[in-house]
């Protein structure tokens, strides 16, 4: 049959769910063929239930951890980091969604690239970590890379109306997170809980964090540099607290075209695993009816510091990326784990990405080896707030 199949790495997530949805709604055009989750096997074997698919992969249990008869008997499940590589990567696989989060993704989307295979982007730590060797990889492999990330869908969209060469500006909004009007002193007293609760988005616990500290946007603005191959300087960041404009580019001749719909990810998943067509599906609709305004303000990078981080790096490029993403996803763990105060995140981030050896032109291996230098120095940086506590 003619139904596009989806390998779906990291489905029990935030986006893997909205994936499900989007392939639920979608019958005879998608099918997964494999499902993938780390821990939550109840989860993973729940969605094999219901979509049927050949192969499921876990990578943070054994199989002597899961219950016996957990899962359909006619899906095979795999153990390992190893197998989500080989299923992104195999023949029967069509699409590859990229919806493992932090840098653990790489690898399924790496296979899946050298594979050339279409992937539908949404571990944006891809594209931070290892973006001119990913992009590389897939030019020489006929590999598309479709964003799923909000911010990029819509200038993927955008870009459509226009030659890359009459493009002026790619402008990411940012929502400004839960803490876009909190003053800088209460700042150093906000707790994991005050940060898990974003007001427009509902997404997984690493990036909501991200999102608060707005190393999200740092990570977006890198995510663009490389998947759109525009320099720093034509990339520019916007708060926009409603997040219904998603992005926009600027044209040459001043025109703006912007993306909207209601912040929800099933639509840019969808787009990404129907592109270049579009079809109905289950996303909600702007509600026109009623009375309500968009509003748009500069960044303040004194109180979000992270920001300007991610210009940096993104000017940098070689080996940046790499240590600025490792350093973030261990300073967030300690962070939810009460270790460091909230901005010692961006703080920590910026004195390791300082003190790496920098490299220009990484191969993947150089890459890695700094990721996990990065995440030693993280775990054994040494927060205040560890001072002060018995
Ligand atoms: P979640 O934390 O909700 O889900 C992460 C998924 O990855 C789960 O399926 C989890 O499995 C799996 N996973 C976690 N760690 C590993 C690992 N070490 N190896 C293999 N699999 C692992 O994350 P989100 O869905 O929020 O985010 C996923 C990616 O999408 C991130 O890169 C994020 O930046 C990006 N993104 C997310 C958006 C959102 O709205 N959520 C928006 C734009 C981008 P298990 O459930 O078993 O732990
Ligand atoms: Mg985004």
């Amino acid at each position: 049959d003619a139904s596009k199949r989806i390998a779906l790495l990291g489905a029990t997530g935030s986006i893997g769910t909205s994936c499900q949805d989007v392939v639920r709604a979608q019958p005879g055009r998608m099918v997964f063929d494999t499902l993938t989750a780390h821990s939550r096997w109840r989860e993973l074997a729940q969605a094999c239930d219901e979509f049927r698919p050949r192969f499921a992969v876990l990578t943070g249990v054994r199989r002597q951890d899961v219950a016996a008869n957990a899962f359909p008997s006619e899906v095979t499940v795999l153990y390992g980091d190893e197998a989500v590589a080989e299923r992104a990567a195999a023949d029967e696989t069509d699409v590859v969604v990229s919806a493992i989060v932090g840098a653990a993704g790489l690898r399924g989307t790496w296979a899946a690239v050298e594979a050339g295979k279409t992937v539908a982007l949404a571990n944006k730590e891809t594209m931070v970590v290892a973006g001119p060797l990913v992009t590389r990889l897939a030019a020489r492999t006929g590999s598309k890379l479709i964003p799923v990330d909000s911010e990029h869908s819509a200038i993927f969209q955008a870009l459509q109306c226009g030659h890359e060469r009459e493009v002026a500006r790619l402008i990411l909004t940012a929502s400004g997170g839960p803490f876009r009007t909190r003053p800088k002193e209460h700042l150093a007293q906000v707790t994991a809980a005050d940060a898990l609760d974003h007001p427009t988005w509902d997404m997984g616990p690493k990036i909501t964090i991200d999102s608060a500290t707005m190393m999200n946007k740092a990570l977006e603005v890198i995510e663009a540099r490389w998947l759109f191959g525009f320099p720093a300087d034509q990339i520019e960041v916007v708060v926009h607290p409603q997040s219904i404009v998603h992005s926009m580019v600027e044209f040459v001749d001043g025109s703006v075209l912007a993306q909207l719909s209601p912040p929800d990810m099933r639509l840019p998943v969808q787009y990404a695993l129907t592109w270049p067509e579009r079809t109905a599906g289950v996303s909600p609709r702007l509600d026109l009816s009623q009375a309500f305004a968009l509003s748009f303000e500069p960044p303040d990078l004194d109180r979000f510091p992270a920001l300007n981080l991610g210009f940096e790096v993104a000017r940098q490029g070689g080996t940046a990326g790499a240590v600025l993403n490792a350093a973030n996803e261990v300073a967030v763990s300690r962070f939810l784990r009460g270790e460091l105060s909230f901005l010692e995140i961006a703080r920590l981030s910026r004195s390791i990405l300082a003190a790496h050896d920098f490299e220009a032109e990484p191969t993947l291996d150089v890459v890695l080896r700094q990721d996990r230098w990065a995440r030693e120095e993280a775990e054994n940086w040494t927060s205040l707030m560890s001072h002060s506590q018995p």
